[in-house]
């Protein structure tokens, strides 16, 4: 009687869990926003679809996956300790070492005991009555709390295109951003990879390497620069750490959030012959500091192009057929989409196993049980890599359904584009934080600094709330609409809003064309975002 009875509560107990806050994902938002809350006495919960944490570093497992922000800079600044006992081993991490790191966190801070594994949250409703959120699990599980905390990710939802034929193909299929945890072994096989994106970049070259024979499809080409990764060396780390606070000062500073040189020259006042030897030099360090060059590099077309013609310059030295380096030469704007950075990328299409296949005059036609067809011919291959990104910045959100006031759906408020009130809340939907939410500089700068700064926002304003009985706090449509216009304003200025990238949601069919981060820089945004608080939490009610 005694054990049916203990078992019933269990069964209450799994159907109605009351929470003050639920947080959603566990990379690094949702990790730091467990420790922060939890630090400050607040009950609070992740929910992760995955069975371990680290978001990005958990998922994208592909041979090649790396940083291409140093080390040394991404990563956690809340505890001194913590970067002070962590070693990085290499200049650019690889993935493998990000997700040790993420380990060592969750240990380190005891996260996991909070954290539900294995576990999809599908939807998210506002009791206008109860001012709770009711959310509900894929298994079942129910959760009442105050505060719904969306630490879900800008680049965790998978775009796999709707290929003619995708279920009939008879060999293995991969995508980058959903690789398998068990080694993945293409020795002696065909493979091809479908995308010449960040992610394709970095892990063509090892595909390469063990691959019988690799067949590339590329849509767009892309501009990549050498990361020239290299073991960090133990005394510039021992500097480094006799100051760290100094370099995460400087690096708030800074537009991207990001310790980098700020150039001051623009390139159409400087000479050629200077603006070369920048430029070589600026390439010989390798990494995204390439776009550091030149301060006019992303608002002039002109200057874009002096940069641009630079690249297509080295891939022509150094892809040894005319015709292949043509092909792999981009022509549009240098910087509009995600600048890759890479490891003997250019330098892999000059291997004998290697070919590359021009998919953007003659799309891919289907799949086929044995492999794909373009432009009339069928490609053999044993498995097939989809290479194909992400729904970002707002997949990972309308993927749960969100309701607010009234039963609005997120979806439909946001069919025309995200709107946001700086990237954190949106009106309508009380009581629900967005890290790294559309609106806010995330995707534009190194992504720790920006989740930290969101996580201490969105903490210090529940605390604010707790300790002052407010039970709501919600964006007012004005202060979002007028935050959305300058999001578009700022956008404007940059030719980061000109070309058909994810910045604007162009890879995804039927998605709206707005572009979504905030390019206004990261130090313009904290001030904005302190100045709210300083003003009694200016654009918000609250009650
Ligand atoms: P994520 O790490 O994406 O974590 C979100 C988590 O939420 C995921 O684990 C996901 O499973 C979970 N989740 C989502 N929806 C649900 C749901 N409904 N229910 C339960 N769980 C859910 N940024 C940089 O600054 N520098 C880089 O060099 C860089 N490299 C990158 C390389 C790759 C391959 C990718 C994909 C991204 C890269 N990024 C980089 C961006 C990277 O996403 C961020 O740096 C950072 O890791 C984001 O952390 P996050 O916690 O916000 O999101
Ligand atoms: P991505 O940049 O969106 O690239 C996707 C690729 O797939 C593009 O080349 C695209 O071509 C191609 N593609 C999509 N649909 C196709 C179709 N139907 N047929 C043929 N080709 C198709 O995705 P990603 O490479 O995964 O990178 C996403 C983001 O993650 C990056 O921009 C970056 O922010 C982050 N990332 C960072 C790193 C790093 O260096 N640290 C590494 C990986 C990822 P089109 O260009 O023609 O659309």
């Amino acid at each position: 009687m005694r054990d049916t009875q203990q078992s019933i509560n269990e069964t209450a107990d799994k159907q109605v869990r009351t929470l003050e806050v639920v947080i959603v994902g566990a990379g690094f938002a949702g990790m730091y926003m467990l420790h922060r809350l939890r630090e400050l006495g607040v009950s609070t919960r992740v929910y992760e679809t995955g069975s371990g944490v680290g978001g990005t570093w958990y998922w994208n497992r592909y041979p090649g996956a790396r940083c291409d922000v140093e080390s040394m800079q991404y990563s956690y600044q809340f505890s001194d300790e913590l970067q002070q006992e962590w070693e990085w081993p290499e200049k650019y991490s690889p993935q493998a070492d990000i997700l040790d790191y993420a380990n060592h966190v969750a240990d380190r801070f005891d996260l996991r005991r909070d954290i539900q594994f294995n576990t999809r949250i599908v939807s998210a409703i506002f009791n206008e009555k109860t001012k709770k959120w009711n959310i509900k699990t894929d298994d079942g599980e129910q959760i009442l709390a105050n505060f719904c905390v969306m630490a879900t990710g800008c680049l965790s939802s998978t775009n796999l295109p709707k290929f003619k034929g995708l279920h009939v193909f008879k060999g293995k299929t991969y995508h980058t951003g959903q690789w398998p945890h068990e080694t993945v072994d293409f020795d002696g096989m065909k493979v091809g990879v479908i995308g010449t994106g960040s992610s394709a970049i970095q892990s063509i070259p090892m595909f390469a390497s063990q691959a019988d024979q690799l067949y590339v499809f590329q849509r767009t080409p892309n501009y990549t620069i050498p990361a020239r990764n290299a073991f960090l060396d133990p005394e510039e780390v021992k500097v480094i750490k006799a100051d760290y606070s100094g370099l995460r000062a400087r690096a708030k500073t800074k537009p991207s959030g990001y310790d980098l040189p700020i150039p001051t020259r623009a390139a159409l006042e400087t000479s050629s012959e200077d603006r070369l030897q920048e430029f070589e030099s600026k390439w010989e360090n390798g990494g995204v500091a390439f776009m550091a060059s030149f301060k006019d590099l992303l608002f002039d077309k002109d200057a874009n192009d002096t940069a641009a013609e630079f690249i297509r310059k080295k891939i022509r030295e150094t892809v040894k057929d005319p015709k292949i380096a043509n092909l792999l030469s981009p022509n549009n704007v240098i910087g509009c989409k995600r600048l890759c950075v890479d490891t003997g990328y250019w330098e892999t299409f000059n291997r004998s196993n290697v070919s590359l296949i021009d998919v953007s005059n003659h799309p891919i036609e289907t799949i086929t049980e044995n492999g794909l067809i373009t432009d009339g011919r069928e490609y053999l291959l044993d498995a097939i890599v989809f290479a194909t990104g992400f729904d970002a910045m707002t997949g990972a959100l309308l993927n749960i359904d969100i309701r607010g006031r009234s039963g609005l759906k997120l979806k439909d408020k946001w069919s025309g584009g995200p709107k946001t009130y700086l990237g954190l809340s949106t009106a309508d939907f009380p009581n629900l934080f967005t890290i790294t939410g559309p609106g806010s500089p995330s995707v534009l700068t190194n992504m720790l600094p920006s989740i930290e700064q969101h996580v201490e926002w969105i903490s210090d304003c529940i605390m604010h709330m707790l300790t002052n009985g407010i039970k709501c706090i919600e964006a007012t449509q004005d202060a979002e609409d007028d935050w959305v216009e300058h999001v578009n304003e700022v956008a404007d200025l940059s030719l980061r809003s000109t070309c058909s990238s994810w910045y604007v949601g162009a890879n995804i069919e039927g998605k709206a064309r707005v572009f979504m981060p905030y390019i206004g820089g990261f130090p313009r945004y904290v001030e904005k975002c302190e100045k709210v608080v300083a003003n009694n939490y200016e654009g918000f009610v609250t009650n």
